[in-house]
């Protein structure tokens, strides 16, 4: 997943590097507007991190921008606190959310990876974990060039734990995002499919790709 962030600030430009990368992230950075839209622009990001208040072109220019390019990638801008204004100003050009600076990087995080979630499939259409290939469109999952035989159910929930390589999933958003209903009461249904989908993507294999985090859910990685 690689990630764009646009910022003149040094240090807010080198913390949010340093936190994305941590998390797992590839991450470009733009110190200024014009640079960062041709940046935008020359190769595929999954998403942008944009600064409101920036040098040669501001971030609502980038958005705006962009989005008459028809360019669809998720864009998180960052305002300052008084400012609704921009706020408005930005989401109504485009922006998917913002978060007013001084911010806690757990709250950006968890608003990249929300972001990501909801992003159109069409940034995923093939997904690669280590021998693992998964073809979005023809629904048809791969490993070590054998196809796995799943059911749509196991497809889906190995898709959805595809798309959050590295993290962990939650048991209640598995249910929700599989059987796209609010599951409070049996959770072990997503255990039983959990051990199904294993049978077929890790048994057989030396490499386990999934892997149970005791009492939160699951995380697919290679180690
Ligand atoms: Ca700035």
């Amino acid at each position: 997943m690689r990630i764009l962030v646009i910022e003149d600030e040094k240090k807010t430009a080198a913390f949010l590097a340093k936190g994305l990368r941590e998390a797992g992230f590839v991450v470009d950075l733009a110190r200024d507007g014009e640079t960062g839209l041709e940046l935008a622009r020359a190769s595929r990001f999954d998403l942008l991190v944009v600064d409101i208040m920036l040098p040669r072109k501001d971030g609502c220019e980038v958005v705006a921008d962009l989005r008459r390019d028809g360019i669809r990638t998720p864009i998180l801008f960052l305002t300052a606190r008084d400012s609704v204004r921009d706020r408005v100003k930005g989401l109504e050009l485009g922006a998917d959310d913002y978060l007013v600076k001084p911010f806690a990087f757990p709250e950006l995080l968890a608003r990249v990876r929300s972001l990501l979630r909801r992003a159109p499939a069409r940034h995923k259409e093939h997904l690669r974990i280590d021998d693992l290939e998964i073809d979005m469109q023809r629904h048809k999952a791969v490993r070590s060039g054998l196809p796995l035989n799943l059911t749509p159910k196991e497809f889906l929930l190995l898709a959805h734990l595809a798309r959050s390589a590295g993290e962990v999933v939650s048991r209640a958003e598995i249910a929700e995002q599989v059987w796209e209903i609010g599951f409070k009461t049996d959770t072990n249904v997503v255990d039983v499919v959990v051990r199904r989908l294993r049978a077929k993507v890790d048994d057989p294999f030396k490499t386990k790709l999934v892997h149970t985090i005791r009492g939160v859910g699951y995380v697919l990685k290679t180690n």
